[in-house]
C-alpha cells in the first residue's frame, strides 16, 4: 500500500531526528522542507543547511532546500513589531510550508518546530490549525517534545551540529548579551 506523503518543515538538523522517527513509525512518506528565513547571519544559515544535508544523508530523507538568505524579507517584516517577532516569524514560515505541501500535493503538514522546548509550542499549534483550515490542507499536530531528550542525544552521537540560538539576530543578542539580558529581565519584572 502506497504510503501518505508528509511535508514535514524543518527548522534544523538536530530538530528533525525524533519527529522523523516518529512520523515514520506510524507509516507516513515523510518529505522534507527546509524553509527559514529568520536565521543570521549568513554563515549560520549555510552551517545549518549543511548540518540538516548530513541528517537527510544518514536518514536517507529527502529534503526540499530553500536557500535563499532571508535576512531582509525577515526584518522588513518583524521591525518596530519585535515584541510580536515570534508569531510573525512562525506565520511567515507556516505560510510558505503550506503553499509547499499543496505544491508537492502532500497529504498533511507538520514542522519541527513542534519538537523545541524553547518555543512557543501552543502559538505554533494555533496559527498552524488556522492556516490548515484557511488552505482546506490537514495539519498533522504532534507533541513531539516528549521525545526532546532522545532527539539531543542522538544528534550528539552523530556529532551533529546544534546551534546555540534560536536563528534570528535578535535571539543571537539575547544568548550571548549579558547585559542586554539582564535589562530584559528588569523591564520584564517591572510593575506596569
Ligand atoms: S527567536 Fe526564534 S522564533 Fe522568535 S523570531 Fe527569532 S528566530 Fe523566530
Amino acid at each position: 500500500m502506497k504510503k501518505s506523503k508528509i511535508l514535514l518543515h524543518i527548522c534544523c538538523g538536530p530538530c528533525t531526528l525524533y519527529p522523523l522517527k516518529k512520523l515514520r513509525e506510524e507509516g507516513f512518506d515523510v518529505t522534507g522542507y527546509f524553509f527559514n528565513p529568520n536565521i543570521h547571519p549568513y554563515q549560520e544559515f549555510r552551517r545549518r543547511i549543511r548540518a540538516l544535508k548530513e541528517v537527510s544523508e544518514i536518514k536517507n530523507l529527502p529534503v526540499i532546500y530553500d536557500t535563499n538568505y532571508g535576512l531582509r524579507d525577515f526584518l522588513k517584516a518583524v521591525i518596530y513589531r519585535e515584541h510580536k517577532r515570534c508569531e510573525i516569524c512562525y506565520l511567515i514560515r507556516l505560510e510558505q510550508v503550506v503553499k509547499k505541501a499543496i505544491e508537492e500535493k502532500a497529504l498533511a503538514f507538520t514542522t519541527t518546530l513542534l519538537y523545541s522546548r524553547y518555543q512557543a509550542h501552543e502559538l505554533i499549534r494555533d496559527i498552524a490549525e488556522d492556516l490548515s483550515f484557511r488552505h482546506k490542507i490537514p495539519f498533522l499536530y504532534r507533541d513531539f517534545r516528549a521525545g526532546w531528550e532522545e532527539g539531543q542525544e542522538e544528534a550528539k552521537k552523530l556529532d551533529i551540529y546544534r546551534q546555540p540560538y534560536c536563528g534570528c539576530i535578535f535571539s543571537e543578542q539575547e544568548r550571548y548579551d549579558k547585559k542586554f539580558r539582564k535589562k530584559m529581565r528588569r523591564v520584564k519584572n517591572e510593575p506596569f
